[in-house]
C-alpha cells in the first residue's frame, strides 16, 4: 500500500505550462525527494499528488487505482506543509485529532491515534498545551502528528524544514528519517536543500522548468549526473 505512479502528467495554469509531461514511478515504502530550482514546479507536483491541484493531462495512479478525478480526501494521503497552519485556540491534542473528528471518528479512536503518534513524536507532555507555547521544532512535530492520526498510505511534505533555524533543521531531518524507519510509509518529500535530499531519499527527482531531468538513488545522481544541470545542482564533480 502507497505505490503512486504518474503518467504523462501536465498542468496548465491558463497558458502557462509548469509540469510538462512528467512519467514517475514512487514504490510502496520509498522515500522519494523532488530537487529543483525555485519554481520548477515541485511544490505543484505534490498538489497535483495530493489532489489540491487538478492535472489537466494524464494520469494518477495509487496502488493501481485512478485517482486523476478523485478528491484529496479520497487519496489516502496526508500533506504537511511548512507554514504549519496549527489552529491557536486548540491544544496540541485537539489539533492532531481534529481531522479524525470531522471526518466523525469516535472519540475512544481519536484518543488511541493521537496517544500513538504523540508517543512517535516525543509529544506526550505537550498535548494540553497551545501551539505558541511551543518551540518551532514542536510545532512542526505537531503538524506531522497531524498527519500521522490519518494513518495515510503516503505522506506528502513541502518544505516541512525550511522555517526553522539550521541546528534544529538538522535534528528534524533525523526525527524524519527515524519516522520513515518506524512507519515504512511512503513519504514524498520537496526541497531546495540539496544537503537534505541526499541525507534522507531512497530516490531523488531533479526537477527543471517543470519537467525531470533526472531520477535516481543519491549516490547514482552523485557519481553519474547525466547532464550538467544535475552535477551542478547535486554538487557532483563532474
Ligand atoms: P516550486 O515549488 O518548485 O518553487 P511551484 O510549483 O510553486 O514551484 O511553481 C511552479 C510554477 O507555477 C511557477 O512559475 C509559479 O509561478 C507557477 N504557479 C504555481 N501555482 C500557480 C497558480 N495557482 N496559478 C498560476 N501559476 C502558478
Ligand atoms: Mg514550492
Amino acid at each position: 500500500m502507497g505505490s503512486i505512479t504518474l503518467q504523462k502528467v501536465e498542468k496548465w495554469f491558463g497558458e502557462l505550462q509548469v509540469i510538462k509531461g512528467v512519467d514517475l514511478e514512487i514504490d510502496d515504502g520509498e522515500f522519494v525527494i523532488f530537487v529543483g530550482p525555485s519554481g520548477c514546479g515541485k511544490s505543484t507536483l505534490l498538489r497535483l499528488i495530493s489532489g489540491l491541484e487538478e492535472v489537466s493531462r494524464g494520469r494518477i495512479l495509487i496502488d493501481g487505482r485512478d485517482v486523476t478525478a478523485a478528491v484529496p480526501s479520497e487519496r489516502q494521503l496526508s500533506m504537511v506543509f511548512q507554514s504549519y497552519a496549527l489552529y491557536p485556540h486548540m491544544t496540541v491534542g485537539e489539533n492532531m485529532g481534529f481531522g479524525l473528528k470531522t471526518a466523525g471518528h469516535p472519540k475512544s479512536e481519536i484518543a488511541e491515534r493521537v496517544a500513538d503518534a504523540a508517543r512517535i513524536l516525543k509529544l506526550e507532555d505537550y498535548l494540553d498545551r497551545k501551539p505558541k507555547q511551543l518551540s518551532g521544532g514542536q510545532r512542526q512535530r505537531v503538524a506531522i502528528g497531524r498527519a500521522i492520526t490519518r494513518k495515510p498510505v503516503g505522506f506528502l511534505f513541502d518544505e516541512p524544514l525550511s522555517n526553522l533555524d539550521a541546528a534544529l533543521r538538522v535534528e528534524m531531518r533525523f526525527e524524519i528519517a527515524k519516522l520513515h524507519e518506524t512507519l515504512g510509509t511512503t513519504i514524498v518529500y520537496v526541497t531546495h536543500d540539496q544537503v537534505e535530499a541526499m541525507t534522507l531519499a531512497d530516490k531523488i527527482v531533479v526537477l527543471r522548468d517543470g519537467a525531470i531531468m533526472q531520477v535516481g538513488s543519491p549516490r547514482t545522481l552523485y557519481e553519474k549526473p547525466e547532464n550538467l544541470f544535475v552535477a551542478q545542482f547535486i554538487g557532483s564533480p563532474k
